[in-house]
């Protein structure tokens, strides 16, 4: 075969292919010549490009095929070799393609004779909307330099059809080449809050117009610098601060630089300018290499390798685009950040200064980055179907964290609609930090602590902000979970000592480590297990394999020398769990005082009611625990038994139904009696509604997210709480499956502030 099985003979190819675009005439005559050309430089009998228009692939120029064919053969999406290749994004590559199952023979070409057939996507930005094909008479599979000459005059003709090059081509328009009309996508919040702004793609892709290098020596020139600074940074982040809550490890961080300092990962990248492409379609294309393989790739090592590699190949896009490779320079100021899914160190790298918001293709409630965005103030929403094919950069952005959903490219009316939510939403923040300093009081006096449930030093800044009167749930497992190793003694010290500097006066409830059912730790590799939400969790792993446990009970004591510290136990489901893991405490305090390490000025355990089994067990409690946390995320999933996890069933049941009330109500009254302290975790005690219900049941201490305590702390100013109680135990004998709506609308009759 000639010239392209050489970078030389690519060079002249890309060259032919300019001189063509450039030439001008008309479209038709501009794409015939082109295939003209491929057919004789790639020495095939037949070249033909299929573009996708609504839901079939139309042959729109053909080089050895019938020319009365050309816009007449139209193919089913799906259907044939080039349906095939469509569907798949991949290359075909077959020698006899007239017996491949997928083969759909049309007369009206006159393909017959043509056994050998190549055919590869015409795709950009994750939407492929086309095949080209060479096909020729003698079987016979194609090198993998005609491949890659093939799939790069792809990727050329998928820039032309996008940016318009071909304008005047009937039926073009149809050709979805770039998404352009306003669209709605349904996902799901992760992170409340409601962001207007400009579309940043996390995996960028070569910018429109940049394909064919102009200059392949400057191009080059800009390859080199870029690979420098990629380096250079990666380089900086080993040497820098290495106690960066992203918690990447420095082990993580050498291996990178180790593939980014890889001479063949430099090599494939250089080939490809050297051929002819700009330095950006150059990376890109290795970047299509790696993904490909990732896709194709079993083994776990294996695929950790290429998903850094395509990590390597997205920082050095961004640094071609100009954007530094770690930091947010040239991003705008109102990015909304596009990603398939994004690890929470990779968040935290961008920074909340101009983030205003976080789409997600993929992404679950759990995912790091979720509880990282929610712990930033940004709104998330995820599961979103075809996001990253349906988005390009710089496309206006509406991101929806109220309802989980985003709108590409809005029309106007539905932007100044979106506006008004804004300035509604700023208006009603600001009203809130008009409270942040006043005590929540009822009406009728009666005061309820508002605390906040945390997870990250990050949260604990918010403390004073949100107007909170100190952490009522700190969830330790998140360090373990946003972290690539498990976080050793040290940092986890370093980190429950920050919270409390951080916290000042305030009080703090740590959570002992939470994990087992939807909360995985990357680094362990857990057995899998039929039911995990009842399986082999939190408390029930710290009491069968004590030492973590242990661990952390010293990482706490230790950070809270001299001051007050209070640990409570997760998903107890006995007494005897309890008391089995309150020695385990008394035991860190006896190895700290035999070790001569400063203790805690005072000690308090406490126990999270998450089991139905402990919430009948209250009164044995009494003298055992110093405090209990109602955990309604849990105690209702398994009140319900219904997963909270699980889209189908996790708002299935209300926790206003006057069963779960009652329930609550029965766990306050023993509390009481057992001379015990009570509050309420869940994230229910951070919306309005239950929160007036719990403060009518009489309890008194509530924890909740940074962003309920607002709109909790002016309904609790707002009400009368003996009032509140009077009608709230009137509707727990009501026949309903809910008091929602009742309790709506006493609240409004009353004037109580929702
Ligand atoms: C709960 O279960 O209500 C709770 C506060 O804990 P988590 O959501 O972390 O399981
Ligand atoms: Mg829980």
């Amino acid at each position: 075969m000639a010239g392209p099985a050489n970078i030389g003979g690519s060079r002249i190819l890309l060259r032919k292919l300019r001189e063509i675009m450039e030439a001008g005439g008309e479209a038709q005559q501009r794409l015939d010549r082109l295939v003209t050309m491929v057919a004789s430089t790639m020495v095939a009998d037949v070249c033909s490009i299929y573009l996708t228009r609504g839901a079939f692939h139309e042959l729109f120029a053909t080089q050895g095929l019938k020319p009365e064919a050309v816009h007449r053969t139209r193919l089913r999406k799906g259907e044939g070799l080039v349906g095939l290749v469509a569907e798949t994004a991949q290359p075909l590559n077959i020698a006899d393609a007239p017996h491949h199952e997928r083969f759909s023979y049309r007369p009206e070409t006159g393909e017959d004779p043509y056994n050998s057939f190549l055919g590869v996507p015409i795709v950009r930005s994750e939407r492929t909307f086309g095949v080209l094909v060479v096909q020729n008479r003698v079987a016979r599979v194609y090198g993998e330099d005609e491949v890659e000459a093939l799939q790069t005059i792809a990727m050329v003709l998928a820039e032309m059809v996008a940016s318009g090059a071909f304008g005047d081509l009937s039926g073009l328009a149809d050709v979805e080449a770039r998404p352009s009309r306003p669209e709605l996508i349904v996902g799901r919040s992760f992170s409340d809050g409601l962001a207007i702004g400009t579309a940043v793609l996390h995996e960028p892709h070569a910018p429109l117009g940049r394909v064919i290098a102009d200059d392949p020596v400057r191009e080059e020139q800009r390859l080199d610098a870029a690979l420098e600074q990629v380096r250079g940074s990666l380089k900086e982040m080993i040497e820098g601060d290495p106690g960066r809550l992203s918690g990447v490890s420095r082990e993580v961080l050498e291996t990178f630089l180790m593939l980014a300092l890889d001479p063949s990962w430099e090599v494939r990248l250089k080939h490809g300018v050297r051929a002819g492409l700009s330095a950006d379609a150059a990376v890109e294309r290795v970047r299509g290499e790696h993904r490909a393989k990732l896709n194709a790739a079993r083994d776990q090592y294996l695929r950790e390798r290429l998903h850094d590699l395509e990590d390597l190949d997205n920082r050095l896009l961004r640094s071609l685009a100009g954007v530094d490779a770690n930091s947010a320079g040239a991003m705008p100021a109102d990015a909304i950040l596009i990603a398939r899914e994004l690890g929470p160190a990779e968040l935290l790298d961008y920074g909340a200064e101009r983030l205003r918001g976080v789409a997600l293709e993929e992404g679950a409630a759990t995912a790091h980055a979720a509880i990282v965005a929610r712990a930033l103030g940004l709104p998330l929403v995820g599961l979103l179907p075809g996001l990253l094919s349906r988005v390009e950069a710089g496309d206006s952005i509406v991101l929806d964290g109220e309802r989980g959903e985003v709108r590409l490219r809005p029309e106007e009316q539905v932007l100044s609609t979106y506006r008004q939510r804004l300035s509604l939403r700023s208006a009603r923040d600001a009203e809130f930090a008009k409270l942040r300093d006043q005590p929540a009081i009822t009406r009728d006096g009666q005061r309820v602590a508002l605390l906040l449930n945390a997870g990250l030093a990050l949260d604990v800044h918010h403390l004073a902000d949100a107007g909170a009167e100190g952490i009522g749930l700190f969830r330790t497992e998140f360090q373990f979970m946003v972290s690539e190793t498990l976080p050793r003694l040290q940092s986890q010290t370093l980190l429950y000592r920050d919270v409390l500097e951080t916290a000042g006066d305030m009080p703090v409830t740590f959570r002992t480590l939470d994990l087992g059912g939807d909360k995985v730790l990357p680094y362990v590799t857990a057995e899998r297990e039929e039911n995990p939400a009842l399986g082999w969790r939190a408390v029930r792993i710290g009491l069968d394999r004590p030492a973590l446990l242990r661990y952390q009970l010293r990482a706490l004591i230790s950070a809270a020398s001299g001051r007050w510290l209070r640990v409570m136990f997760p998903l107890v489901t006995t007494c005897a769990e309890f008391d089995a893991a309150r020695a385990l405490v008394d035991r860190e305090l006896e190895w700290a005082r035999t070790h001569a390490r400063a203790v805690p000025a005072k000690v308090e355990v406490g126990v999270m009611v998450e089991a139905p089994a402990l919430a009948w067990a209250i009164p044995d409690l009494a003298g055992r625990a110093d405090f209990i946390s109602i955990g309604t995320n849990d105690l209702m999933q398994y009140f319900f038994a219904a997963d909270r996890g699980n889209p189908r069933v996790w708002d299935r049941y209300d926790i206003l139904s006057p069963s779960a009330l009652r329930f609550l109500l029965r766990i306050r009254e023993d509390a009481d009696a057992a001379n015990i302290p009570v509050s309420i975790c869940g994230e229910a005690a951070g919306r309005p509604l239950e929160a007036l219900a719990f403060t009518a049941l009489g309890f008194r201490r509530l924890s909740m997210p940074a962003s309920g305590v607002g709109p909790v702390k002016r309904l609790i100013l707002s009400l009368d709480a003996q009032e509140a109680a009077q009608a709230v135990r009137g509707m727990l004998t009501a026949q309903t499956e809910t008091i929602r709506a009742e309790l709506t609308h006493f609240a409004n009759e009353r004037g109580y502030l929702l």
